[in-house]
Parts: C-alpha cells; structure tokens; sequence
C-alpha cells in the first residue's frame, strides 16, 4: 500500500483527523477537490471557546466576542442575557480550516489541494482511490471519510444516511450593529419552520445572519423565509447589504454506522453535529479526536477488520450518544410549539432568576443541560403545560 491513511476532504474533521494519525508516525494523506483550502465559506463560524482551545488555532482567528444572547418571539416578545464571560467566538472560518490544514502538514501529513476523489472500490488490505482529471491511482489501508455533508465515501461504502437536514440561507452582510455583543436568535414558523433564525454581529458594521428549514416539505422557498426574517425585523434590518453567500446543508440525526473494514467517517459525512444548532465544527473535532485514536490503535495492531474499527462507533457513542439524542428529542418537541407556544415560554422566561438559570446552564457545546433544566421549570407551571407536557413526553420515550 501506499499509504497508511488517506483522508478525503480538508475541512476541520479531515484535517484535525490527520493530524494526529501523523503525529504518531503514520502516512498521512489528504486530498481535497478545492484549490484553496476553506472555501467556498458555507458557516456562520460560530463556535465555543472550548471549541478554539480544542483545534489549536490562533486567537487571531477569532473575529468577535460573544458575552450576550437575545432571543426574539415571533410575536414581538424577546428576553436578553448578558454573561460576564464569553458565551461564543465568531470565528473567521476560511483562516480556521487553513491553520487546521497547516497543523496537519506541520505534524508530517501531505496535502493534496484541487484532487477530487471520484471512487474507492475495496481490494486485498485496503482501498484503491481514483481521481478525476486523472489517471492515477492511489491505494490506501486505511479510508477516512471527511467529505462532509454530501459525502460520496458513505455512498460508495455503503453506509446509509437520513434525508433530515437543516437547508440554510446565510449570508455575511453591512448592518449598522447597535450592539455587537450579543447574539441573536428569531423564532417563528414564518421565518425558520423547525429551525431558526440568527444574527451574529462581528464589529458596529458587519454581521453574519441566516435562517432556514428542518422540514421534509417546506411551504415556501429558502429565500422567502429569509424575506420574511428580514420584513419581520424591520427596525434591525433595515440598509441591510449582503456582502457574501454563505448558504449550504447541515446533515440531522443519527447514523447508524459509521465505519467499515478499513474505513471511518468522520464529521458531517458521520453526521456528528449538534440537532439543535447545526453546529458540526466542535462534534467534527471531537469525532476526529476519537476516529484518530482508533486508527492509530488499529495501524499499530495492524488490525483494521471491521470488528476493529467497531471501536470507533463505541467510542462515540459513549461520548456523545446521550447528549445528541436528548437534543435531538427538544429539537422534535419543539417542532409541536405553535408561533403562540414560542412567545408564551419567552415572555414567562424574560424574569432575573431565570436569565440566571440560562446563564449557568446554557452551553452551545451540550444544549440539553439547559434544555431540560428550563423543562423542569416549565412544568411547575400550569398556564404553560399544554407546550411543555409535548416535550416531556419525548424526553421519557
Ligand atoms: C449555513 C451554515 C451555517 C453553519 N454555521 C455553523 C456554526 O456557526 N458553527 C458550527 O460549529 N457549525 C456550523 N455549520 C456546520 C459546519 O459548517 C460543518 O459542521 C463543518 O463544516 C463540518 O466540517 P467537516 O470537516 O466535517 O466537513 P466540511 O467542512 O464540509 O469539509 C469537507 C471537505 O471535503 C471536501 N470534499 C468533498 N468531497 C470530496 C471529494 N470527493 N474529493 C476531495 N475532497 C472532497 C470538500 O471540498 C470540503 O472541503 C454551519 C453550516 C452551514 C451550512
């Protein structure tokens, strides 16, 4: 074989993957369809500082400081908190995934930009990978696919994948920020069916902001729901100029297997992103942490049958398996709340004791710590019932 691993897609799991199989000493190579490592950009590029700590980037990847977050019903209500600390960083995405890229060719992986890899087909150790535009082939012992949300390793490793996604129009846009310290998000099934709206401000003049749908069969058009985010926010978004597109998919729900003899996905292409966000950027680097150790593990042993890499889907069951799949039931519940439903819990939850609560329990990285500490909450209160007693009965299925 000619390599030990071959990783195909260089976003942040691809990368932060190879990165570490390499530092072990193992052939590492990455191939990439785009020239320019990072885009085209299709992220709001917000992520935890937990998150920057955990790629090893450059502070200077990080564009802005979040300390607040305002949450606005479609009916008018909102509630705002401030922390003392950094809720969330937006990040410069496109920098993020080059120093990620970097870090993997400093530590000995090689990197092949403007490579598209167009079939791996299984042979006697391994795979053999071809590539378009070319005649070449390359055989690897070990498969890592990194290829995100569409990803063709899972096709032609046969692992099925779900239809749910969350489809989302984003943009980076001029606005006139009043303040640039705050997130913010917009309900409403007018605006964002089963998702939501956000508006992430990087200085006085420049924001990211975005909605979409989690629906099967949406009623409208994309760029009608981002209208209406727009029109319904009329005081926030007005001279709004789109600099930038910055559209794109985010994969929903769980894979059943993520690995193969002689193969692991990793990221997107594994479905490891957060039900209630969409956030793939921490869960990718996560998954990669564990993809990479069950790669080494296996290379060492040079063991890399299917019950080996089995590993690796245990591994990330343990990790994250409870966390997804209680956020993915308040992201089902919350599918049941009515535009009435919405404003109800945000004008009950706009009192000091409970922007406390949030404040303490809120974190982007496991969002059902707070979820089901507002659950309990709104339990205890009868007006509220008829919304909550939906989402209960999710979390004890
Ligand atoms: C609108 C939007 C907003 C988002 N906002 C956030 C956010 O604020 N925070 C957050 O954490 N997450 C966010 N996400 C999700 C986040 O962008 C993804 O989870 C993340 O990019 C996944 O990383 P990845 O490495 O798995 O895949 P990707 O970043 O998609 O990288 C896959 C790479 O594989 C390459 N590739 C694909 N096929 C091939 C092939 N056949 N040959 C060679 N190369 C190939 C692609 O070119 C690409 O570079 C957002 C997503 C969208 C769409």
């Amino acid at each position: 074989m000619e390599w030990d691993v071959v990783v195909v897609g260089a976003g942040p799991a691809g990368c932060f993957t190879a990165k570490q199989i390499a530092l072990s000493g193992f052939k590492v190579l990455i191939l990439e369809e785009h020239q320019e490592i990072g885009y085209p950009v299709q992220c709001a590029g917000l992520i935890s500082p937990r998150a920057v700590e955990l790629a090893g980037v450059d502070k200077s990847t990080v564009l802005n400081n979040l300390t607040g977050l305002r949450v606005h019903s479609p009916l008018g209500a909102q509630f705002s908190v401030e922390s003392s600390h950094d809720l969330a960083l937006a990040i410069d995405r496109a920098k993020f995934d080059q120093e990620l890229a970097a870090n993997a060719e400093d530590a000995g992986a090689i990197l092949m930009k403007g490579v598209k890899v167009k079939a791996a087909t299984r042979i006697e150790g391994g795979f053999r990978l071809t590539l378009a535009d070319s005649s070449k082939t390359i055989s690897t012992k070990l498969l890592i696919g990194a290829d995100g949300v569409n990803s063709s390793v899972s096709k032609w490793l046969g692992l099925s994948r779900h239809n749910l996604k969350a489809v989302m129009f984003a943009v980076d846009a001029q606005l006139q920020c009043a303040d640039t310290d705050s997130i913010s998000i917009f309900l409403g099934q007018n605006l964002a069916p089963g998702w939501f709206g956000w508006m992430i401000p990087l200085d006085e003049k420049t924001c990211r902001l975005g909605t979409g749908y989690a629906l099967v069969q949406p009623a409208y058009s994309l760029q009608h729901y981002f209208q209406e985010l727009v029109d319904q926010n009329p005081q926030i978004f007005k001279d709004l100029k789109i600099i930038r597109y910055t559209s794109g998919i985010v994969p929903l729900g769980k894979m059943p297997k993520i690995y193969s003899a002689n193969a692991m996905l990793v990221g997107d292409a594994a479905c490891q992103i957060k039900p209630v966000s969409g956030g793939g950027i921490y869960l990718g680097l996560r998954g990669a942490f564990v993809c990479a150790q069950t790669a080494i593990e296996a290379l060492r042993e040079d063991n890399l049958t299917e019950a080996k890499m089995s590993s690796y889907q245990k591994l990330w069951e343990k990790e994250m398996d409870e966390e997804s799949a209680s956020a993915m039931k308040l992201r089902e519940s919350y599918l049941n709340f009515s535009d009435e439903d919405i404003d109800m819990v945000i004008r009950f939850l706009n009192k000091p004791k409970y922007h406390k609560l949030i404040l303490k329990y809120g974190d982007i990285d496991y969002p059902s710590y707070l979820g089901k500490k507002l659950l309990n909450l709104l339990l205890k209160k009868n007006s509220l019932i008829k919304a909550t007693l939906k989402i209960s009965d999710k979390l004890r299925e």
